[in-house]
């Protein structure tokens, strides 16, 4: 498993618009596959179009103490990517005026940011209904200086969402890395004790589920049945949802889903699964994602392609809620990831 980003071992893949050109040509440039734009017009659904916002998703920074095979944000101790306090304070400034009803903050880990726990003191003073932070579980266990995190989230009310691809060693480690599944139930098993997770708790704990290979995520539902008793029974570990989550063929899981030939069978795996009733719930119609240098996307997919909004305003210093209304979204066939099956989104199934 590589313990570098792609960005540090410099592959053709840590340029976007390389990856962008894989998504377009090949079997959707000979009409094997139907690109998504032609897709969704079958059902008279392009252009695909933002409604009213309903949750603000922030990357503070891409540096993360994991490097996981799948991530899509290229992410890994070697990324330097890190949102200032001053583009903070301007996300605080929309936070405080938005009428969004779900904050949520994300990384790499967003924990390793300096200003992070600033971050979230401030932000969780403007009383956002739904406030998350996804933590990749680990970090807490990383260094002495992070130890004291449920008890920070508890204090802020977060709401914690955590990566967890499987109840077993074999299969989380060779996703996350060695030693990720011990450090993850040691704590799943903090943030029980300070009340997360637990079935009467207001403290929310929920996990989100990955396939490890190039398949697509099996019944939510049924998965997170499995999750809660293999936890409850080997760890006592419990949690709230479990939410499946598809992978996108971007960035590392493109790179793995080529080096391990897969990239075509799992491209006609989402454009046959393809769903049109998940299009109209497809994240990026309520979601925008702001970078850590402050630029404004559609989602976080759509951040890391480097495919920024299609309106005006570009930047969250220039942020207007009523201008990004209605923006047409900007597509590519690495959204097919979204409408498959049940649809998939940072908060699990859409359809
Ligand atoms: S998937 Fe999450 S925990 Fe893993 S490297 Fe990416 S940001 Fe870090
Ligand atoms: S990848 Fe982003 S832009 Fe494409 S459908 Fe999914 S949420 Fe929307």
């Amino acid at each position: 498993m590589a313990t570098k980003s792609l960005h540090k071992r410099e592959s053709e893949l840590a340029n976007t618009q390389r990856q962008l050109q894989i998504l377009s040509n090949g079997i959707f440039l000979n009409g094997e596959l139907p690109t998504f734009k032609d897709k969704i017009a079958e059902t008279n659904q392009f252009p695909l179009k933002a409604k009213k916002l309903e949750v603000l998703q922030i990357n503070v920074g891409y540096m993360c103490n994991q490097v996981c095979e799948h991530c899509h944000v290229d992410a890994g101790p070697d990324r330097k990517e890190i949102m200032t306090r001053e583009t903070m304070q301007q996300c605080l400034e929309v936070i405080k005026n938005t009428g969004a009803h779900t904050l949520d903050l994300t990384g790499g880990a967003p924990e390793m940011n300096p200003n992070f726990k600033w971050f979230v003191e401030e932000a969780s003073k403007v009383g956002i209904k739904d406030f998350i932070v996804r933590s990749n579980l680990t970090i807490i266990k990383a260094n002495k200086k992070y130890n004291d995190l449920p008890d920070f989230f508890k204090k802020h009310n977060v709401h914690v969402v955590s990566s967890m691809p499987h109840w077993t060693r074999g299969k989380t480690d060779k996703q996350r890395g060695d030693g990720v599944f011990d450090k993850s139930i040691e704590a799943l098993k903090d943030l029980n004790v300070v009340g997360y997770g637990m079935p009467d708790s207001e403290l929310r704990l929920d996990l989100v589920y990955n396939p490890s290979g190039a398949f697509l995520p099996s019944d939510q539902a049924g998965m997170e049945k499995d999750f809660k008793k293999a936890l409850l029974e080997d760890f006592n570990i419990q949690f709230h949802n479990l939410f499946a989550i598809t992978n996108l063929p971007i960035s590392r899981f493109l790179d793995y889903l080529i080096a391990s030939e897969n990239y075509e069978d799992y491209m006609y795996n989402l454009v046959e699964a393809y769903n049109p009733a998940a299009v109209a719930n497809v994240m990026c119609t309520n979601t925008l994602s702001v970078s850590w240098d402050g630029f404004l996307y559609d989602c976080d997919f759509n951040q890391m392609l480097e495919l920024p909004v299609n309106s005006k305003i570009k930047h969250i210093s220039d942020y207007n809620e009523e201008l990004l209304e209605g923006r047409n979204i900007v597509i590519s066939q690495h959204c097919y990831g979204c409408t498959a099956g049940a649809g998939s989104s940072c908060q699990g199934t859409v359809a």
